[in-house]
Parts: structure tokens; sequence; C-alpha cells
């Protein structure tokens, strides 16, 4: 057992304060990571706050760990000591299911996340990225490319794989149509990446003093979604739409902009339903609505590789550990840009 520094929640109300913790010594497949910078997900907040109503407290949240190899376990051999990894969502699954065959691990019924999912090694409750080290199986350890910064690719982990994997999985390319809803950590991965894999982007935002941003990370044109005239000039024209918003609302005006045989993809996961849609919008033009799920072990690799390639990387604010309840309510009146990071050098070592 290694004692271990972190920020807890410790009920729905109160504010994230220093916790000390143990994590486990590490086995024979394990890697044993000092983590140097973590995101923060709008899925901590929803969880530290226990608004999908599963959250164990004490809450750890945090998983877009990027951080430094400290020690393997004997039988590991994909990273070694001094390496600059990175840790996501998921930290194990059952791996003998046909999801974890496919490699699609986060769809496994046994799906351990990085915090408040059972943790099968302590017999408690996993804890995530808020924190000073982790203790993980090498099976989901990713290896960070050398060319990108480090604070600005760790929200790849999530914010990254989460709209990289809908993109692929619907086959989104150049002459595709794709729309983005929602400024914030993934939406601006998912104008970046849409923009990169060639598609035609468009953001849809409630903000309109973040055009100008929108524009520089690929969108091809920028829609304020309060406007109704201008979004009413984007009717059936897209292939495909994700849907980043993390608070309820009405989705009939997204599905009434897809082609035939058009996508809605919701990603963003609020405390509260959205208003069930109208059966015409989706009848008259065959359209969908689907939903996804962060990504595979596979898949963020290779997102991470492809970002490396292209050089794509989170617009961040770096913030101290201390900060993180006013980066919250700053993330609630939708004011990112892009992407908090905690610089975990800010947590002083238990
Ligand atoms: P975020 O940085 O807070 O961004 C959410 C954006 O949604 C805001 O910046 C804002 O964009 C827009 N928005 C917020 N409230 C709104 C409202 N009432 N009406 C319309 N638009 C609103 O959050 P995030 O970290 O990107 O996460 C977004 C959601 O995805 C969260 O619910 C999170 O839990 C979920 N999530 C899901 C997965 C998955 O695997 N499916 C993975 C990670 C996160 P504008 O200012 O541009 O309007
Ligand atoms: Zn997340
Ligand atoms: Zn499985």
């Amino acid at each position: 057992m290694s004692r271990t520094a972190g920020f807890a929640a410790h009920g729905p109300t109160s504010p994230l304060v220093p916790y000390e913790f143990d994590r486990r010594t590490p086995g024979a497949r394990d890697v044993q990571i000092d983590i140097l910078f973590c995101g923060v997900c709008h899925s901590d907040l929803h969880t530290a706050r226990n608004e999908w109503g599963a959250t164990v407290y004490p809450a750890i949240p945090g998983h877009e760990i990027v951080g430094l190899v400290r020690h393997v376990g004997d039988a590991v051999t994909s990273v070694k000591a001094g390496d600059v990894v990175g840790v996501g969502c998921l930290v194990d699954s059952c791996r003998t299911c046909a999801s974890c065959r496919e490699h699609l691990e986060q769809y496994c019924d046994g799906m351990i996340q990085t915090y408040n999912s059972p943790d099968a090694h302590t017999g408690g409750t996993t804890y995530g990225g808020y924190s000073t080290s982790i203790v993980v199986d090498e099976a989901f350890v990713l290896r960070m490319p050398a060319t990108l910064d480090l604070a600005a690719a760790a929200p790849l982990l999530c914010a990254g794989i989460t709209t990289y994997s809908p993109l692929r999985h619907w086959n989104v390319g150049t002459g595709s149509t794709v729309g983005i809803v929602g400024l914030g950590g993934l939406g601006h991965m998912g104008l970046k990446l849409a923009h990169a894999m060639g598609a035609d982007t468009t953001l849809f935002t409630t903000s309109p003093s973040k055009a100008a941003d929108a524009t520089r990370f690929g969108a091809d044109a920028v829609v304020i979604s309060t406007d109704a005239q201008a979004m009413a000039a984007h009717a059936g024209r897209f292939d495909f739409i994700i849907d980043t918003v993390s608070a309820q609302h009405d989705l009939d005006t997204y599905l009434s902009m897809l082609k035939r045989d058009g996508t809605l993809c919701l990603v963003g996961a609020p405390e509260f339903p959205h208003p069930s849609p109208s059966v015409f919008n989706l009848i008259f033009r065959r359209r969908q609505i689907a939903g996804s799920l962060v990504g595979g072990i596979r898949e963020t690799q290779e997102m991470l590789d492809f970002c490396g390639a292209h050089g794509i990387v989170c617009d961040i604010e770096t913030i101290r550990m201390q900060d993180i309840n006013a980066a919250y309510e700053r993330m609630l009146k939708s004011d990112v840009k892009y992407r908090f990071v905690i610089d975990m050098a800010s947590l002083a070592r238990a």
C-alpha cells in the first residue's frame, strides 16, 4: 500500500477537500504512475454532486490522467519506469465477453471505471486522478505521443476519445456534413477531430462569445442556437450531429437538421432527461437518435496516435488542485476555455 494525497467529495453538496488514502501495492501486471496532470470533465462534477444517483462517497474524480511511470510489476512489458503514460475512463473489464473481445471494453458489463466503480483490489471504490498517484493494470495504460504538450493532451483521454469514437463509428470523413452541439471540453475536441477527418463541420452554441474560437478550431460555420432564424437555415443539412450538452434541452431542433438517415448521437449525459422528441421528426426521414460511451483502449490509443500525427491537443486552462471548486462553478456557467487541467505539482505528496 502507498499513502496518496487527493481531493475528494464527501457528499453531494459539500466542496471537494484534501483527502488521503491508500493505493494498492503494484502487482505483477500493474503500472504505478506519478500523476502530472488531470483534466476536469463535466462527468467529474456530475459524479461529485451525485447527479447520476450512484455516487459512493468519498468520491475522488478524474479520468484524464497523464503521468510518469514510477514502477512496473515483473510481468509488465509495454511500458517501463520513466515513460509518459495516460489513463482514461476505464481501468479494467472482464476481458472475455463479446465486447471485450472486440476491443469495446467500455460496453463490457464488468467494466471498471477509473473512479466510482467497485475496486476488486481494495474491496472499496476506485479513486480517480485528482490525486498524486495511481496503480493501473498495464492493459489499461496508454502511451502518450512524444510530440504533444502533456497538460494539453490529458483531456484527450476522455474528451478526445468520446468524440473520436462516434466520428469513426459513423464513418465521418471527407464529404461528411457534421454538427457539434456545445463548445465545452467535448465539443471543442469534436470540432478539431471532425475537421481533421475532413468533414464540413458546424458548431451550435449558446455562447456567441465562443464563435471566433470555434472558427479557429476548424468550424466551417458557427450557429447561435438561440437564434431561431439562423437555426432554420440549417434544416435537413447534416449527416451526423454529436450533442455534447451537459443539461437537458429540446432534441427536435437538432433532429430536424439531419438529412434522411442522419444520426443524432448523444454523448452529453445530463442530470435530468431531455424532453421526449417528436416521432414525426424521426419517421419522415428515417432519422436516428443514438448514444456513445467514451471508447475502448485500442481505439483510445489510435486516437492518441492520430492526435500526435495531426498535432491536435486541447485548449486548456491550468489550475491548482485547490482551485477545483471554483473551476466547477465556472464549468456550470459554460465558462471554460475549453478544459481545466489540474497541475498535480500543486498537491503535496502524502
Ligand atoms: P462542458 O465542458 O461543461 O461543456 C458542455 C457545454 O454544453 C457547455 O460549454 C455549453 O456550450 C453547453 N451547455 C451547457 N449547458 C447548456 C444548456 N443549458 N443549454 C445548452 N447548452 C448548454 O462539459 P464536457 O466535459 O464537455 O461534458 C459534456 C457532457 O458530456 C457532460 O454531461 C458529461 O458528463 C458528458 N460526457 C459523456 C461522455 C460519454 O462517454 N458519453 C464522456 C465524457 C463526458 P456552449 O456554451 O457552446 O453552448
Ligand atoms: Zn470524462
Ligand atoms: Zn467484458
